[in-house]
């Protein structure tokens, strides 16, 4: 499908697959810094309309808090580099909801206008088992909006 010309929508991801020892990576990670907020970032590439994952870079929270994740620049930059020189994009952040669903909250929707072609995972361990969401944001007027994306587990 042809989405060219269609600068409107900076966005163009509509499925993102993800190789399930990645995705259990990223659980333990999240899982290990309980009952505080955590994440990291997850490289990969794009071909067309489907975004491959291909590493998860768990990344500390600056001040332990269970409300907030912080990933200080200091931290980031240097991963993003490393990723870039190895041929992989930044794909998407991932933070973790130690006690509330895998929905953005109004902060975390607030925080992400600057990072719009990329995608937001959260980990809710608000359930009985974690529950891995995607989501893409759009800014719309004043506000942001927020559209689950399609996940696709592989067993690479
Ligand atoms: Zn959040």
């Amino acid at each position: 499908m042809e989405r060219k010309g269609d600068h409107g929508c900076e966005f163009d991801v509509w499925q993102l697959i993800i190789p399930s020892a990645i995705r259990e990576q990223m659980i333990q990670f999240l899982e290990a810094a309980l009952p505080y907020e955590s994440g990291g970032l997850l490289f990969g590439k794009r071909v067309m309309e489907e975004w491959m994952i291909e590493n998860f870079q768990p990344i500390a929270s600056d001040k332990p808090d269970a409300k907030n994740y912080n990933a200080s620049p200091r931290d980031l930059v240097p991963i993003i580099m490393k990723a870039k020189a190895s041929g992989m994009e930044l794909l998407a952040t991932v933070h973790s909801h130690p006690s509330s669903p895998a929905v953005p909250s109004r902060k975390d929707l607030k925080e992400a206008y600057g990072y719009r072609d990329l995608a937001h995972s959260i980990v809710s361990f608000a359930g009985m088992s974690p529950d891995v969401q995607f989501y893409r944001y759009e800014k719309v007027e004043h506000h942001v909006s927020f559209h689950p994306l399609t996940l696709k587990l592989t067993n690479w």
